[in-house]
């Protein structure tokens, strides 16, 4: 019989992975982790049955949920990243020699481990040195903190279950509080095409603009995640994400990537006409 996952992007349509084995399946105290082998994508990890990486893709999210930011502040020594805990975004970040130390918050320490055991392809990152994983809610952990960080990467679950309070007013404020005066909070945020999906993206912009002084959104295609069109928020203190990007010292960086580059990185904040009519609600 054959095996694949399904995951609906909305209730009149989804989208199909087929499978070779399931490798891992377990339940924690906030969610249903799978972990499953697939010809096409390689490896996948599903949490309560939405698809949050496959080996295939999993570089377009982490390359430009990280070397964005990273090429605005090169030398960013603290870094923090709330979610994550497959360990994509913490490997990009790794590749910056001049930072010092990253905090992983994620709330679920079933998903690092099953992470580490079956796609240690990002995941080997949760065991440098320089990583310290911290396992409890970003929503709380961030409370804790003033002027600490230079730069936030929040690397979350969708707008419900455990991610929820990841997309509100009160972590945005925090996360400001606890940047430095340069510092700068990246964030996954949801796709502009399907109706629910933008209601929760444009409801987070909503909130994010509220909470910082430059707030923009921009884009990547992730062939696995729904519609394919996918967006991140750049809120930031005092740094504006094309004007003050230091592409020429992240180039000596010679950091090799696959997706990310200096011409790409400027080309993203280019919306869509429907997306930019989205984000001027606000
Ligand atoms: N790249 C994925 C995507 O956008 O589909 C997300 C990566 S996944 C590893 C997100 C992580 O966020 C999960 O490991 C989950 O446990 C964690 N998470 C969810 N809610 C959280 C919370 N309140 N605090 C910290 N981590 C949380």
């Amino acid at each position: 019989m054959e095996l694949w996952f399904t995951e609906k992007h909305t209730p009149y349509v989804q989208f199909s992975i087929k499978i070779e084995k399931q490798l891992y399946a377990g339940k924690s105290e906030f969610q249903r982790i799978d972990i499953l082998e697939s010809r096409e994508f390689g490896r996948i990890l599903t949490l309560d049955g939405y698809l949050m990486l496959t080996e295939k893709d999993e570089f377009i999210y982490h390359e430009m949920i990280t070397h964005v930011p990273m090429s605005v502040l090169p030398h960013a020594h603290r870094v923090l990243i709330i979610g994550g805990g497959d360990g994509g975004t913490a490997r990009e970040i790794l590749r910056y020699k001049t930072v010092e130390s990253i905090d992983l918050v994620d709330i679920d320490e079933m998903v690092a481990d099953a992470c580490r055991r079956y796609i240690p392809q990002t995941a080997a990152s949760l065991d440098d040195p320089r990583v310290k994983c911290h396992f409890e809610d970003g929503l709380k952990y961030i409370r804790h903190y003033e002027n600490e960080y230079d730069l936030i990467i929040v690397d979350s679950t969708d707008p419900f279950g455990p991610g929820e309070g990841l997309f509100t007013k009160e972590f945005y404020g925090n996360c400001y509080k606890a940047l430095k005066d340069d510092g700068i909070m990246v964030n996954q945020h949801e796709s502009p095409f399907y109706p629910a999906d933008s209601y929760a993206m444009q409801r987070a912009h909503k909130r994010i603009f509220a909470s910082f002084p430059i707030s923009r959104i921009y884009q990547a295609h992730i062939p696995t995640y729904p519609s394919g069109h996918w967006l991140f928020g750049f809120a930031s203190k005092k740094y504006h994400p094309i004007i003050d990007a230091r592409w020429q010292e992240w180039k000596k960086l010679a950091i090799k990537t696959r997706y990310y580059n200096p011409k790409l990185h400027a080309g993203a904040f280019a919306l869509p006409t429907y997306v930019e009519d989205i984000v001027r609600e606000v």
